[in-house]
């Protein structure tokens, strides 16, 4: 059989399996609109260097990308400012919850990482010096759709709209975070941007896509073109694998072992270097805020590809 063949083949076996599956975990309430997607959902995208795709469930259903926003915020501070962001954000796992707010007063201000919500707050801070709310949001929306090939992709203002009515939470980490002049924008301003980039709504298509350059050390393998050098987009991959997925980065590099990004959309980008891009969405989360069948999807996969980084 065929390489391609063969990834066909898995990917539509583990569609078929996580389909069957009872255990879906728990869809995000605490943003009220996530609460109304269907945890019956699944899809999962690989697309490898050749710009083969291999597609199975809801490939082309969109979803809320939310935190896997901040894998492209992050990559758009960097090329603004460079290494001048680490003046704002720490590049260390934070082995607390996404929204946490204890360690914050302890690290005076400074988040962990671009990954958890205080660290990608500060990141859109950053984004947003010297624009409008609006520039800004248009900037990562034209980013997506670049990376993407795809023009259609929009932001799902439903959504944004839910979370701006519930992000207490967030409003008292990016208020904790200007007390200490690590946001320098009105926090009004930032989080609009913060809620609207969270609210784009993306196929597993087209994220899979989007996550290319990150596989091929920074380039798009279809087109040659660069998005970012080869040491950023490892450096990227670097966060992703010990910063991704929160409180549960450990396991998950444990069990599946590759870069990956989670959102409470139930969505994860995960990175094979030099072999593929890949996404998955099961709107279901475990107890860390991570997408249950993603995890348990992307573990299949790697182990029957034999794609973690640490050895087959
Ligand atoms: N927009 C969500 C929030 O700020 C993102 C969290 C996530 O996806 N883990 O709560």
């Amino acid at each position: 059989m065929s390489h391609t063949a063969h990834l066909e083949t898995v990917v539509r076996e583990i569609a078929e399996e996580m389909a069957q599956r009872t255990d879906r975990g728990e869809v995000a309430s605490y943003i009220p609109e996530l609460g109304n997607v269907d945890p019956g959902h699944f899809a999962l995208v690989v697309t490898d260097a050749e710009g083969n795709v291999a597609a199975g469930g809801d490939a082309d259903v969109p979803f809320s990308i939310q935190s896997i926003s901040k894998v492209f915020t992050l990559t758009l501070a960097l090329g603004m400012v460079g290494d001048r962001l680490w003046r704002h954000v720490g590049r260390e796992p934070s082995g607390n919850a996404f929204n946490s707010i204890v360690q914050l007063e302890r690290e005076r201000g400074v988040p962990r990482n671009p990954f958890i919500n205080a660290g990608a707050i500060a990141v859109t801070d950053v984004i947003l010096s010297g624009h409008q709310p609006r520039e800004a949001i248009g900037e990562i929306l034209r980013f997506m759709r670049f990376l993407a090939g795809d023009p259609s992709i929009v932001i799902d203002e439903k959504v944004a709209a839910s979370e701006k009515r519930t992000g207490f939470r967030n409003t008292a980490l990016a208020n904790y975070m200007k007390s200490f002049g690590v946001v320098e924008n009105p926090v009004d301003f930032t989080l609009g941007v913060y809620f609207h980039h969270c609210a784009i709504a993306m196929t597993c298509r087209q994220l899979a896509t989007a996550g290319r350059f990150l596989a091929y050390s920074g380039k798009n393998p279809s087109t040659g073109l660069s998005v970012v050098s080869a040491e950023r987009a490892r450096r990227i991959n670097a966060l992703m694998l010990t910063c991704g997925h929160y409180d549960g980065s450990g396991e998950f590099a444990y069990r599946v072992g590759l870069p990956g990004k989670s959102g409470v959309g139930g969505g994860i980008m995960a990175i094979a270097p030099g072999k593929a891009s890949i996404a998955v969405w099961a709107p279901g989360l475990d107890k860390a805020g991570n997408s249950h069948l993603g995890r348990i999807a992307l573990e299949a996969l790697t182990k029957r590809m034999g794609w973690s980084i640490f050895g087959v």
